[in-house]
């Protein structure tokens, strides 16, 4: 027997990729990785390589702000994401590692009477398809929350809330790993410093891609590249319905009192929680400008700050630390794709613009299943490239960031 440590090094041993396999996975991030896992570990499919351009995590994976949710606006969306925390739930106990998963709430306040009724909807909604939200007033804000100023600094009051106890938060690296882990004890090999460079095609089908390291042979290729994924699409000839919109996130110094709930604003669009070292942790919506830039900015610690600062005064004490940015695959209807493709052999998962860490289970649990089967599970067929053309888009504004 070997003791983890032990499995891990031998692991992540520096090889050359092989010149062939039956699934080839291009992006070591959240979704490639757990597409793996779930391969190897529900369909026995384990001759799988993960091509990663630079080190597993380095992309979104390793820079969202770790939120896990189902209160999302649509059935299709409540179903999905619901599954996924239920997967995450489950996580540490199945991959034997920590993965400082805490469920905490979640609180999506309002601040006017439109917002009240976009809270109340998505109790409603939220209830009817699986997932645990009900509407609280102030005065139950104020119990579940102390520092929130329900006067919201005398500029945006606080009219009540929707209220998701099942809201929680992972430590992101940390479940890049387990699943880079877990597909590799099954014998899935993970190949980082290895960018995928071009698609190989015939006809109509793909049979491998390019690296530096060499052609590889491939009956599947799976595009799990994120915020980088239209750059794959072209290589096939494929022009993706996704825009990359950079999106910025910062964390603060130690708040010394405990702060329990994760706390959303839909009217404020920004959103704050507290880290296991007692830092505040800060998101807000996408850059409306397009780019490949990870470059952060001050207009975002301007806007964040002055708006956190209203509804939680406590923050003006605390002093940013650092401010980051990732790269978005935002797609038109703010849903994620999860597809086959116009090019046999050739899948994808992506669209998971300021969503997706939280539909890493799910969504890596529902695309070994159509990789394996050929049928997409129920669960993600809404979730198909085709929608866009049979004008059946699944329009979700469940989400701070994408207002
Ligand atoms: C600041 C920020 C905050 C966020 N907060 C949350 C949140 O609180 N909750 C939530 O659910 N979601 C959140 N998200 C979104 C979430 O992080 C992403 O949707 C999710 O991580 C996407 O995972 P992925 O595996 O699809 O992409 P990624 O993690 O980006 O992985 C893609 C990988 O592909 C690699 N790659 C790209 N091109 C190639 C190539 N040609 N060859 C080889 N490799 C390639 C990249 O290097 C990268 O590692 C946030 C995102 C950001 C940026």
């Amino acid at each position: 027997m070997t003791n983890p440590d032990q499995e891990r090094r031998i692991a992540f041993e520096w090889r050359e990729p092989r010149s062939a396999y039956d699934v080839v996975i291009v992006g070591g991030g959240g979704h490639g990785l757990a597409t793996a896992y779930y391969l190897a570990t529900r369909h026995g499919i384990a001759n799988v390589a993960v091509l990663e351009r630079s080190y597993i995590g380095s992309g979104n994976s390793g820079r969202n702000t770790t939120v896990i949710r189902a209160n999302y606006g649509i059935p299709e969306a409540v179903r999905f994401y619901q599954r996924s925390i239920e997967l995450y739930q489950r996580l540490e106990e199945e991959t034997e590692r920590d993965l400082m998963h805490r469920q905490k709430g979640l609180l999506w306040i309002a601040h006017s009477e439109p917002g009240v009724r976009a809270e109340r909807a998505r109790a409603a909604i939220n209830t009817a398809f699986g997932a645990r939200t009900e509407f609280v007033t102030p005065e139950e804000i104020a119990r579940i929350c102390p520092q929130v100023d329900l006067s919201g600094g005398g500029i945006w009051p606080v009219r009540g809330a929707t209220y998701h106890p099942e809201g929680a938060t992972a430590r992101h690296d940390r479940v890049v790993w387990a699943y880079a882990e877990g597909a590799m004890r099954h014998g899935v090999e993970v190949h980082q410093r290895t960018p995928v460079t071009g698609l190989r095609l015939d006809g109509g089908r793909v049979t491998g891609v390019e690296t530096p390291r060499g052609p590889i042979s491939a009956g599947v290729v799976l595009a799990a590249a994120g915020g980088h994924v239209t750059a794959l699409g072209e290589m096939a000839g494929l022009r993706l319905p996704i825009r990359s919109h950079p999106l910025q996130a910062l964390v603060t110094n130690h708040y010394e009192r405990r702060f329990e709930p994760i706390v959303a604003s839909a009217d404020l669009l920004f959103y704050v929680s507290q880290t296991a070292r007692g830092e505040m942790l800060m998101g807000a919506e996408i850059d409306r400008q397009p780019s490949y830039s990870y470059r952060s900015g001050h207009h975002f610690l301007q806007y964040t700050a002055f708006r956190a600062i209203t509804l939680l005064p406590f923050l003006r004490d605390l002093r940013v630390l650092r401010q980051w940015t990732g790269i978005c695959d935002m797609s038109p209807d703010y849903s994620p794709i999860m597809s086959a493709t116009p090019v046999e052999g050739l899948y994808l998962t992506t669209g998971w613009g300021t969503w997706g860490f939280k539909a890493i289970p799910a969504g890596g649990e529902g695309m070994a299943a159509l990789i394996a089967t050929g049928e997409p599970p129920e669960l993600i067929a809404p979730f198909s490239l085709d929608r866009f053309a049979k004008d059946r888009t699944l329009a979700d504004r469940g989400s701070a960031g994408t207002h």
